[in-house]
């Protein structure tokens, strides 16, 4: 580097700057680069644009090509649960029925895991998503030190929203709200730059109204993030509009009493005044027009789970029409119990190919708009925007690498499209979070990848004896 000082005046850069390039490059909020460059120092961006250009602004800088394939910014997965990694495949003999499906998931979660286990499958689950270009998570943790710890370890960006317990009595909502906070204040005493915590009142059916608001002024006084389940199936809108079905019956087993609000889930959470929290709403399968128009007029967030809600066959959420209104929409995973799997470009593509086949053709979503969810409109749905999301100089690093160099790519007429239809997790070659390098060709570059694996293959033989 010391050659390259000498012959030119470059642009300041520390030692340890990066120069990046490859046929494309997109930066989200501006149209594609031919033989796109970045220079990222530190945690940084310094610099976007041609190779040529940036080659000679920046002559110290050892150039990094990657050829034919895409830089871009990181994928967000916006919903998901690392800490239940472990059940990949575990629970699809249980899910044609859901309520067999949530028993043999608590059972085993209680009776069978450890907190131990339990972190080793955040740490897989996390991994995944690094190896899949996810730079960031929105996680739901029940035991969210899990998730927490894992995005530490695998120096991935998130947020982990802390959630409640069954807890959908009002009479115990103070010793609720108190248990929530404990755990969530000792998140908060971990956070990093990279990992913040949030919180997570799970769903209208399984949170009293009263621990509701105490969350809701909560978050609202102290600047929380909230997350919640909302208008995921058909169960839920019969239990919350009638006081009927799967929902009711379990609440009579229990003996709990359980007054309908007779609204829809969206409705209910605006009266109750949650929206006031621009809460990201998980699914929002189930959602009319005034519903929708509610999660727009109150800058309400959604996190679009079209793999899960249809493995699960409840549906499909009207994506077409919460990009129309300009949402902030982004995609999720959900767990990979429901999934199987944490690959957004795979959501992303799904997502694409129901909405346009559900909208008749009245509305045809294109590859642009869905790339730009997948990255700025997950960013948008955490509040992250300012920081991540796109390639613009002063913003984080958090950039990817796809390769598009495999037959099953080629040819490459638009990189948009061949990217969204015909990439996937597995042609992802590096991944970078705060300009540090956590996955590059095949290596995960912070844990003991095989160690991970070990480990998981013993608790999954646990699981099954
Ligand atoms: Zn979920």
């Amino acid at each position: 580097m010391s050659d390259g000082q000498k012959k030119s005046s470059p642009s300041p850069v520390s030692v340890s700057a990066r120069f990046l390039t490859a046929d494309y490059l997109l930066p989200i909020s501006a149209a594609p680069i031919a033989n796109g460059a970045i220079v990222v120092d530190g945690k940084k961006i310094v610099a976007i644009g041609t190779k040529s250009e940036l080659a000679e602004e920046f002559t110290q800088i050892k150039v990094e090509d990657f050829g034919e394939a895409a830089i871009m910014p990181g994928l967000v997965n916006c919903h998901s649960h690392l800490e239940i990694t472990a059940m990949r495949g575990f629970l699809d003999d249980a899910e044609a029925d859901f309520y067999s499906w949530l028993i043999k998931l608590t059972k085993t979660r209680g009776e069978r895991l450890t907190e131990a286990d339990v972190k080793i499958a955040a740490l897989a689950g996390a991994l995944e998503g690094a190896r899949a270009g996810v730079t960031c998570f929105g996680d739901i943790g029940r035991f969210g030190v899990a998730g927490f710890q894992a995005l530490k370890t695998n120096g991935l960006r998130g947020v982990v929203f802390q959630e409640t317990e069954f807890s959908p009595i009002d009479e115990t909502a103070d010793e609720d709200f108190k248990k929530l906070t404990d755990k969530f204040l000792e998140l908060k005493a971990g956070e990093t730059a990279l990992v913040r915590a949030g919180l997570s009142p799970h769903a209208p059916y399984t949170v009293s109204r009263k621990l509701f608001e105490l969350i809701t002024d909560y978050a609202i006084k102290e600047n929380i993030k909230i997350s919640v389940h909302a208008a995921e199936s058909n169960q839920e809108t019969d239990l919350m509009e009638t006081g009927t079905g799967f929902f009711a019956d379990i609440y009579k087993n229990l003996n709990l009493e359980w007054n309908a609000p007779r609204s829809s889930s969206i409705e209910y959470l605006s009266q109750i005044g949650v929206l006031r929290a621009k809460p990201l709403l998980a699914h929002c399968v189930k959602v009319s027009e005034s519903d929708i128009e509610r999660i727009e007029e109150s800058d309400s967030r959604v996190a679009h789970c079209p793999k899960s809600n249809a493995k699960f066959g409840h549906g499909i959420a009207p994506l077409e029409k919460f990009l129309r209104r300009k949402i902030r929409v982004g995609f999720g995973s959900d767990s990979v119990a429901s999934n199987n799997n944490c690959d957004i470009l795979e959501e992303a593509r799904f997502a694409t190919l129901v909405a346009r086949s559900a909208a008749n053709g009245s509305r045809f979503l294109t590859a642009t708009e869905i790339i730009e969810a997948a990255t700025l409109g997950g960013a948008r749905a955490l509040g992250l925007d300012r920081e991540i999301g796109t390639l613009e100089v002063g913003k984080q690093a958090d950039v990817i690498i796809i390769s598009l160099d495999n037959v099953a790519q080629q040819p490459i007429h638009d990189v948009y499209t061949a990217l969204l239809f015909a990439s996937n997790a597995r042609d992802v070659r590096l991944t970078l979070v705060a300009g540090e390098e956590i996955y590059r060709d095949g290596s995960a570059l912070k844990i003991d990848e095989a160690e991970v694996k070990a480990k998981l293959r013993e608790i999954s033989a646990k699981m099954r004896e």
